[in-house]
Order: C-alpha cells, then sequence, then structure tokens
C-alpha cells in the first residue's frame, strides 16, 4: 500500500510551468511575481498593506522590530508551538514569557495573560495552533486594557477566519509562513500584514539591508537592515497557489469532518476542538492516552509507519528545550502545554487526501491502540 506522507503541497501544473516561466525570464528575485503576489495577499487582507518576506520566521523578526522590542522588554507567548516563535523574542533581545494553553483550544489560555503582565510587558504573540485562531475579540480586548501591541504568528493559519472575517484582514501585525508544509506554500516564503500602511517603508529597510533607492538611481541606507525578500520563483508558486486556497482550506476541512465521523473515540484519544467555522485545518492532532498505554509516543509513530503512515508530532513544549531551561524554565511550570506535548500526534491531512485514507488511518490508529491500551 502507498505510503501516506503526514501532509504533501499541492502544486498544479500551472505553477510548475509559470516557475519555468520565471527561470526563462533573466529575472529570478524579488521583481515582477513579488508584486503581483503581494498585491493579491493584499487583496485577501481587505486591502491591508502585506509585505513578502522569505519565511514567517522573518516576518516575526521584522514585527518585532516594527514595534521597537528592545531588550529588557518582555512579550507573552505560548510554550505549544513550533520554536520560532520564541526565538525570535530571544533574538531581539527580549525576554519570551510563557503562558500555558487551554487544553481545549491548545491555544494560549487567554484568560491567564492578565497575571503575567508586568510593566516591561511590551506585547503579546498569539499562535493559532493547528490553524485555529485564538479568539480575537477577547485578544484584543485584552491587549487594548493593558495597551499592549499584538502580533499575531498565523504561520499556520492562512485561509482560517474569525466570526467570517479573514485572519489578516484587521487586527495588528499579522505574520504568516509560506513554508513547504503550510496550507499555502512557496517552497519558502512569508508575507507580514501591516496595521498602518505608514509603515511600509521601514518594513522594506528591515527586509533589504535598510537600502532605500532614489528615482535618478542612487541609494541610501540609515538602517542595518537584514536579508529578507521574496524570490519571483517563489512567488510565481504562491501566485500559482492563491487561486486554490478556498478549495484547499474546505477539502481539508471536509477530511477533517471524516475524522471526526471515524476516529474510535473508545481509544481514549484527545481529539482537537470541532471547529467548522474559523480553522483552516492545517493539521488533525490528537493526544495519545500515554497513561494508559504500554508504549510510548515513539513506538507509536513507529508502529503507523510500518503500516504505511507517517506521523508528526508538532510540538514538544518550547520551554523544556535546552536553550529554555538554560534561562530558568523547567517541568511542571506549563502543565497542559506539558501533557499535551508529550502526547499530541500530527495524523496526515492534505488537500490530495481522500475519504479512504482517513479511514484508513482511523483504522490503523485503532489497531495500534487497542493492542497497547490497558
Ligand atoms: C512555520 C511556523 C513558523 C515559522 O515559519 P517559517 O516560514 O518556517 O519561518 C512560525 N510559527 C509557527 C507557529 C509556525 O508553524
Amino acid at each position: 500500500m502507498e505510503f501516506l506522507p503526514f501532509t504533501r503541497p499541492a502544486i498544479d501544473e500551472a505553477t510548475i510551468q509559470a516557475v519555468s516561466d520565471v527561470l526563462r525570464s533573466g529575472w529570478i528575485t524579488s521583481g515582477p511575481k513579488v508584486q503581483a503576489f503581494e498585491a493579491q495577499l493584499s487583496e485577501l487582507m481587505g486591502g491591508r498593506v502585506v509585505r513578502s518576506l522569505n519565511s514567517g520566521t522573518a516576518a516575526l523578526e521584522i514585527a518585532l522590530d516594527l514595534i521597537d522590542i528592545q531588550p529588557g522588554d518582555e512579550v507573552i507567548t505560548t510554550p505549544l508551538s513550533w520554536v520560532a516563535t520564541a526565538n525570535v523574542i530571544l533574538l531581539a533581545g527580549a525576554k519570551p514569557v510563557f503562558v500555558d494553553v487551554d487544553p481545549h483550544t491548545r491555544n494560549i489560555d487567554l484568560n491567564l495573560i492578565a497575571a503575567a503582565i508586568t510593566p516591561r510587558t511590551r506585547a503579546i504573540i498569539a499562535v493559532d495552533l493547528a490553524g485555529l485562531p485564538v479568539d480575537r475579540d477577547t485578544l484584543y480586548a485584552l491587549a487594548d486594557k493593558h495597551r499592549l501591541r499584538v502580533i499575531e504568528d498565523a504561520a499556520q493559519s492562512f485561509g482560517a477566519s474569525w466570526n467570517g472575517r479573514a485572519i489578516g484582514s484587521f487586527g495588528d501585525l499579522v505574520a504568516f509562513s509560506f513554508h513547504a508544509n503550510k496550507n499555502l506554500t512557496t517552497g519558502e516564503g512569508g508575507c507580514l500584514v501591516l496595521p498602518d500602511p505608514a509603515l511600509a517603508p521601514l518594513c522594506e529597510k528591515l527586509r533589504l539591508q535598510g537600502v532605500v533607492r532614489s528615482a535618478d538611481g542612487s541609494m541610501e541606507v540609515d538602517i542595518a537592515g537584514g536579508k529578507f525578500n521574496l524570490t519571483d520563483i517563489a512567488a510565481a508558486i504562491g501566485l500559482g497557489q492563491l487561486p486554490h486556497l478556498t478549495e484547499f482550506t474546505e477539502g481539508r476541512r471536509e477530511l477533517a469532518r471524516h475524522y471526526f465521523a471515524k476516529f474510535d473515540t473508545a481509544l481514549n484519544c484527545e481529539l482537537p476542538l470541532a471547529d467548522f467555522a474559523n480553522s483552516n485545518w492545517h493539521m488533525f492532532q490528537v493526544v495519545l492516552p500515554l497513561a494508559r498505554m504500554s508504549i510510548g509516543r515513539g513506538e507509536f509513530i513507529a508502529r503507523m509507519k510500518a503500516r504505511g503512515i507517517a506521523v508528526g508530532v508538532h510540538y514538544p513544549p518550547i520551554h523544556l528545550f535546552k536553550l529554555y531551561r538554560s534561562l530558568g524554565h523547567s517541568e511542571g511550570q506549563f502543565p497542559h502545554a506539558e501533557r499535551i506535548g508529550a502526547g499530541i500526534v500530527t495524523l496526515p491531512l492534505f488537500p490530495a487526501m481522500g475519504m479512504q485514507d482517513v479511514e484508513r488511518v482511523c483504522s490503523a490508529c485503532s489497531e495500534v491502540l487497542n493492542e497497547v491500551l490497558s
């Protein structure tokens, strides 16, 4: 039986042709395709200014720069995310302050944020894990009340919405990733949605060496920007992906629905929150009942692999990585994130999958778990 990966990008022939065209055009770095991609992204974001970048991490780094995060500042975030979310805070010289997750959404528990705010707190980085949006009404009410900036780490929630509004079309700074595994990909890439068009010139300087070019061909540099521009090769992939966005999101939603219909609840796994209004179903993740199993997560993954099914882990809790332990973190600080992070597995979910693939995954989970559950 064919091996089922946990995800696979959906690139059509027209996109492959468009990439070839760019390669033959003689202009392969940032150029007309990047401009066209940014224009289409802006349209999706309700006309807000969007700047493309070469990664989602770059979008977060630039967002922190745009709100002038300084050494000594504190930024509140979740311990249950890709490590990039916290690394960028450290790279800015600031202190990540973790707040435990809500076990139902697996996103930062908004009710616990107020207690983590100090006079040094400047911002919240909210992560939409697996594409399930953090409650934007509560998030922004909290941010307004405490005068904090918000950076939405929407790396996983491109195509998701909040009460009918596209993620990215409202709010403060919104960072998306177009990494190969994300719902919409450019291979590697990302973008930042700006809350104010006046930020665009600084964003562009931070993106490319601080350079400002004048119409007469001269240039000036007044800050040390980085090197974060997207290539036209990547933008051509993005332009080929965008027309499929709705189809991708709806396809994922139907597959997720089928998981809920077919996954055996008697296995005592914790299923994700069944949100069919807002989530883009970036991932379908279950938490294994480790305490009742005679094997660990690694062995579960190996037994699924032996059945031709890839299972991912997204993510171990950030605060328990060596780097973060060296900053004073330890077990017991964020019990929900630790329990979920220890037992979470990502089951296959991508647009090209069929309903029978979902059934195959559910049957394999039943076979593997029924042998080891007590
Ligand atoms: C993928 C991801 C990032 C980083 O995006 P890159 O494009 O890989 O740099 C950041 N945060 C989260 C939650 C992600 O899933």
